[in-house]
């Protein structure tokens, strides 16, 4: 990995964040008069924490690192923008990602006006290292990787991540959005190896918590500390902290739900492929499945009124005529199959 202060944008480099009286603030003050609250309405009349630590303490816990290599956002998808604004300069920098992938990538990256390369998946919907290395040259300050990957489903293989890794110099961000469905353990085990690695993960899949819009990075503690740099100061609400924390303290309620959609999942893989109007079921290590149909506009339409909405993946590279159809209850489940049945 070329040197931090090569990689990340002049400006955010030599700036100062931010601070508020609070950052310095000990512990022991009884009294607050210093950023303009109204004194009622006990405890949502105060700022939150802005570097929300009782919560990262609980996250670090579970995931087994130390709070200063976590960052918080409102989802994943405010780091995915603050990489960019950290990294990337606008009209000069580049970034490289795969395709298909996740959307925002390509948007964040848009808005910051920042080019966005897009290397196609082989044939299997895997890196295609070579030409991935190849696109990421001296202007590529960021790769986005998905794993497993939104909207083919399929983990990438382990040792091309590791390829990549090892090669290029500047940041590799893996978003592991789904890991949580998935048989492959986590990168979060290989950040002290990799100094250029961020892994994304999120509360809105597996931990079931899309509405409250908390987003986790993981890297080493230099670059945590850029992102902090540059968020907004109260960038995680309180409202959003408090029920993250009691989300995570009832662990054992998320792995009944994700034995639930893994058990739904295997009954959807083998069900599926049996109805006249699917072709084809991709396989999946997420909580989606990509399954190509007859006519994918048609049969989108036709589900709405049925009152089903999936996603119509028919226009995004590689998946022409496909559905991107998320596992839901077993009920939910069975309504999809008995409309799909009658197409
Ligand atoms: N990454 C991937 C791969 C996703 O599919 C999604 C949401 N669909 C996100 C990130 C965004 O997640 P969040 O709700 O945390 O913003």
């Amino acid at each position: 990995m070329k040197d931090l202060k090569d990689l990340v944008r002049p400006n955010v480099w030599n700036m100062k964040p931010y601070s508020s009286a609070r950052d310095e603030f000990q512990g022991n003050a009884s009294v607050f008069l210093d950023a303009n609250e109204n004194p009622f309405n006990r405890p949502y009349n105060r700022y939150p924490d802005p570097m929300q630590w009782e919560l990262k303490k609980k996250i670090a816990e579970i995931k087994g690192v130390n709070r200063e290599s976590i960052f918080l956002g409102n989802g994943s998808d405010e780091p995915i923008d603050l990489i960019i604004r950290a990294f990337c300069e606008p009209s000069i920098d580049s970034i490289v990602s795969i395709d298909p992938s996740y959307g925002m990538y390509e948007v964040a990256a848009n808005v910051n006006n920042v080019e966005f390369r897009k290397v196609k998946l082989d044939d299997k919907f895997d890196l295609d290292t070579d030409n991935l290395l190849k696109a990421a040259n001296d202007w590529v300050k960021v790769i986005f990787l998905c794993s497993p990957n939104n909207p083919t489903g399929n983990n990438l293989s382990r040792d091309r991540l590791y390829k990549v890794l090892e090669t290029f110099q500047g940041i590799v961000v893996i978003d592991e959005a789904y890991v949580d469905f998935s048989i492959e353990p986590s990168f979060l085990a290989e950040l002290e190896k990799f100094p250029n690695l961020i892994v994304l993960q999120t509360m809105s899949k597996a931990w079931g918590a899309a509405g409250i819009r908390l987003g986790m990075a993981f890297a080493s503690p230099e670059i945590i500390a850029i992102l902090n740099k540059i968020k907004y100061p109260y960038n995680v609400n309180l409202l959003t902290q408090e029920r993250a924390l009691y989300v995570l303290e009832n662990q054992e309620r998320m792995e009944n739900q994700l034995r639930s959609i893994l058990s739904e999942r295997i009954r959807l893989l083998a069900a599926l492929p049996e109805l006249n109007c699917v072709l084809k079921v991709y396989p999946t290590d997420a909580n989606f499945i990509l399954v190509e149909v007859t006519n994918a506009d048609t049969i989108y339409k036709n589900l709405v009124k049925y009152g089903i909405i999936v996603r119509n993946r028919t226009n995004v590279t590689m998946c022409n005529g496909c559905l991107r159809i998320t596992v839901g209850k077993p009920g939910e489940n069975d309504a999809l199959l008995d409309a799909l049945k009658k197409m």
